[in-house]
């Protein structure tokens, strides 16, 4: 009995492993997730149940015992009530079906149909999810163990088969939480690494390396559809000095204001990043020259005329020197746009900062 239990514990190993990698991943399915979501998932798990029946222990005549309801537990806990109650109906039902409707099916079916019920409500209460793993374990004993005083006749026999199918349980589902802890910390952890890889940390805005994914995209989409983009490169004027005078602290939270200007004064839909130090962008689909001129002046109107206030009520004003490049208006190669955004904002920086620059040929190469 104690080796069937042990293969029955591997299946289950096994079926989280490949859950994981399905469901689990990226919060994929929770109690918010979709009808349809919750049903496929619940459907998965009675798949587990039904090969952990297929694997069970014969106890005696017709009563089989395996690890069925950690299938409706895992259920209940990333699906919800309707997962687990749908995961028990399947599996009390190929209970019947495939085992015959003998009197111990019948009793298995209610049983299934009981902790479908009581899971998902003791989950729900339950705070830790040690608990939660123990404390269904504990209810699923007590109607096994009820179960059994019904079906099995031989008083002797039925002690020694509960004291076994306890151990086991509890210290299956021991193995399972510690498991189960382990993947949920290393999907969040990766989720933070996956999050971290793109967002700037600073500004919450995408960082360098989010900027250059999109901005190939959007290359490759600009071309294929034969659409327009604008690009500003958006630079702190003296912005050494606001740290020199004020302190790095009072510049990064001058950083991170300046980050929701930007997101204010542009479209839902322009994508704006922190590309480095005091150095934004700006990424303007489907927009002409003139209108990313315009978004570009209204940005830097609002910048010169924000008040950043410091932790001691101290009053800041900062100015920003913008550039811009529009494909295919004022450049022909889609794969100049950095460049020439880059060389506006320089000109601008070089003929007195505080201003808007489109980079234009004829303009861009004439003298100072
Ligand atoms: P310019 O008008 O020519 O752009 O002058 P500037 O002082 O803004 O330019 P410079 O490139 O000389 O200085 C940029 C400064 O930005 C230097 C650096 O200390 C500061 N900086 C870069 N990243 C951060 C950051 O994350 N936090 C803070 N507080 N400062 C930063
Ligand atoms: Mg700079
Ligand atoms: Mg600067």
């Amino acid at each position: 009995m104690i080796e069937d239990l042990f293969i029955n514990a591997s299946i289950i190993i096994a079926f989280i492993a490949i859950l994981n990698q399905v469901f689990l991943k990226e919060n994929r399915i929770n109690k918010n997730s979709s009808l349809i979501l919750q049903i496929i998932f619940a459907i998965l798990n009675s798949i587990l149940g039904i090969i952990l029946m297929l694997y069970s222990v014969n106890v005696i005549q017709d009563v089989i015992i395996d690890f069925r309801g950690v299938a409706i537990t895992l259920s209940a806990l990333f699906g919800g009530f309707i997962s687990a109650i749908i995961t028990s109906i399947i599996i009390g039902i190929f209970r019947i079906i495939y085992f015959g409707a003998t009197n111990p099916s019948i009793v298995a079916f209610i049983d299934m149909i009981i902790v479908g019920i009581l899971f998902p409500i003791i989950i729900n209460k339950t705070k830790t999810l040690r608990n939660k793993w123990l404390n269904t374990a504990l209810l699923y004993n007590i109607i096994v163990t009820i179960s059994w005083a019904i079906l099995i006749p031989e008083y002797h026999y039925l002690i020694e088969m509960n004291i076994i199918f306890w151990i086991m349980n509890f210290i299956v589902s021991f193995i399972l939480y510690r498991y189960i802890e382990y993947i949920i910390a290393s999907n969040e952890l990766l989720a933070k690494y996956r999050l971290e890889s793109t967002k700037d940390f600073l500004t919450g805005l995408n960082n360098v390396r989010k900027f250059d994914e999109v901005f190939n995209s959007i290359c490759n989409r600009v071309i294929k559809n034969k659409e327009q983009l604008s690009l500003l490169f958006i630079d702190i004027d003296f912005f050494k000095k606001v740290n020199d005078t004020y302190g790095h602290a009072v510049g990064d939270m001058v950083l991170k204001e300046l980050g929701k200007i930007l997101v204010k004064n542009c479209r839902d839909f322009d994508i704006v990043s922190r590309n480095g130090g005091e150095e934004f962008s700006v990424m303007l689909i489907n927009c002409s020259s003139k209108k990313a001129v315009d978004i570009a002046e209204r940005i830097r109107i609002a910048v010169k005329n924000h008040s950043f206030i410091t932790s001691i009520g101290k009053s800041i004003n900062i100015t920003v020197s913008i550039g811009v490049a529009n494909y295919p208006e004022t450049i022909k190669d889609i794969n100049e746009i950095k460049e020439k955004a880059d060389s506006a904002l320089y000109r601008a920086k070089r003929t007195g900062r505080d201003k808007v620059v489109l980079y234009d040929n004829e303009c861009i190469n004439c003298v100072e």
